[in-house]
């Protein structure tokens, strides 16, 4: 069962049974354990869920009146959160080190363009260093990684000493005075006594500030002795829990690598880079229950690399009724800046159930979530396929020959094209009235 699912149960529980008997905390409380094991939560888990909760309503008779919602949010806060380590924060001003373990195919390489992207996005100046000598081509599979999220990278074809590479690359960036410097190590199918050496060895010579270990979702409730062997061989700081986005095992994982002692500091939930979203108990309760995550979003809206003056000038110009396709591009380009349209709208509360809505009432997937995101991507693409002088035309141009063009060069149909173009001019013309009359300012003034 996805995530998802588990929320909408969890809420339709708490929903149901809303008497003050201690027959409706069993029956609510049963309905939600149940719906734990449906997403794959070990038994032992939701043993200490249920006992505590149980004791928490029925078994305070002094308390007329119970929360019954409150109570089960703050055990599942606990359930998720190990509250054995302090989370590690990187410091400024110094070369933070953080090495990457995990096994082969968990999505480390992955998660290290990832958590560069996010430290880069917030202004760290960061570098990674490839180790992993052992796996034909990850050093070109990282080196990929680092171009994308335009960071720089250490490595070599040559030397074939995972130490030896890990400690000059280290050198390398801290003689520039890097902030953070990421060293991924090698994977192995397994665990096996070679890997383990290994990352020791690695581990005494660049004495990492912090040790991520990177595990997938899907594997479940396995994430308990994955995390433990790990934690004895390398003593890890955090997990990343990879392949969130609808993975069977979610709910499994996170909730057994909390049970193992080891804190998870962000989740991976796509294979964009952007698709990384710091790890907070509360959030994720909060989330997961309809709720929203107004931490979360106001973390995605600091790190958003929105071109400020950009977006202030288009929106000055929009409100003065004088907008260009050029403006409507910088614009739509700051939110997806921001990561994917649905997943920030999600972080908004309350919101999660209005985007998930159906659309369309013959097709259930298509949600106005789904939707959303969808029309925006055709949106972008047909942006990018105009020319210079087309985003920054006065005018609506309609002429059936660059609609052609566009709709070629974009692959969405040429009456979509038509229509979006049709949209436009209407936004303008609407636009052009509001400046005419002073604005939007102006209007919105008039109304408060
Ligand atoms: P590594 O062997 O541990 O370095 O794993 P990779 O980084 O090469 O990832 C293995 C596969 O998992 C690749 O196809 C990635 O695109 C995919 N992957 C990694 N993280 C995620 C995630 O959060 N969600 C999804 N859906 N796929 C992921």
């Amino acid at each position: 069962m996805v995530l998802t699912e588990l929320g909408t149960k969890i809420i339709e529980s708490l929903k149901k049974n809303q008497g003050a008997k201690p027959e409706h905390y069993i029956e609510t409380t049963t309905q939600i354990c149940k719906a734990l094991e449906e997403a794959n939560v070990s038994t032992d888990i939701i043993k200490i869920f249920k006992r505590n909760v149980l004791k928490k309503s029925i078994g305070s008779k002094k308390d007329t009146k119970i929360n019954m919602q409150k109570i089960v949010v703050n055990e599942l806060i606990e359930m998720l959160d190990p509250k054995t380590k302090p989370a590690f924060h990187p410091i400024r001003g110094r070369s933070n080190i953080i090495m990457f373990v995990g096994l082969q195919g968990a999505g480390k390489t992955t998660t290290i363009g990832k958590y560069a992207n996010y430290y880069r996005k917030r202004g760290w100046t960061v570098g990674l260093v490839c180790a992993d000598t052992f796996r034909a081509g990850a050093f070109d599979q990282l080196k990929q990684n680092a171009v994308k999220v335009h960071v720089p990278f250490y490595g070599s074809y040559e030397e074939k000493d995972p130490v030896k590479v890990a400690s000059n690359g280290v050198s390398h960036f801290k003689s520039k005075a890097f902030e953070i410097i990421i060293v991924d190590t090698s994977g192995r199918h397994r665990q096996e006594k070679a890997l383990f050496d290994e990352m020791a060895n690695i581990r005494k010579v660049v004495k990492p500030h912090e040790i991520v270990f990177t595990l997938d979702a899907t594997i479940g409730q396995a994430a308990f002795d994955q995390a433990k062997a790990f934690q004895q061989e390398v003593d890890i700081g955090s997990c990343v829990i990879t392949k969130m986005d609808g993975a069977q095992g979610g709910g499994g994982a996170l909730s057994a690598v909390a049970a193992s002692g080891s804190p998870i500091s962000f989740i991976g939930d796509g294979e964009k880079f952007d698709d990384f979203k710091k790890f907070s108990a509360e959030g994720f309760v909060s989330q997961l229950l309809g709720m929203g995550d107004i931490h979360g979003l106001i973390e995605r809206f600091e790190a958003s690399a929105i071109d400020e003056k950009q977006l202030i000038k288009s929106t000055t110009k929009m409100m003065e009724g004088d907008f260009t396709l050029r403006d409507l591009k910088t614009q739509l380009e700051a939110l997806s800046g921001m990561g994917s349209f649905s997943k920030i709208l999600e972080m908004i509360p309350g919101m999660q159930e209005m985007l998930n809505i159906r659309a369309n009432p013959d097709d259930p997937t298509q949600t106005v979530s789904s939707q959303m995101t969808y029309k925006f991507a055709q949106m972008d693409r047909v942006l990018k396929s105009m020319s210079k002088p087309e985003l920054d035309s006065k005018t609506v141009f309609t002429e059936e020959s660059r609609i052609k063009r566009i709709a070629h060069g974009s692959g969405i149909k040429q009456e979509d094209v038509t229509q979006f173009m049709h949209s436009f001019k209407a936004m303008m013309a609407m636009f052009k009235k509001m400046g005419k009359n002073g604005g939007l300012m102006q209007m919105m003034k008039q109304m408060t």
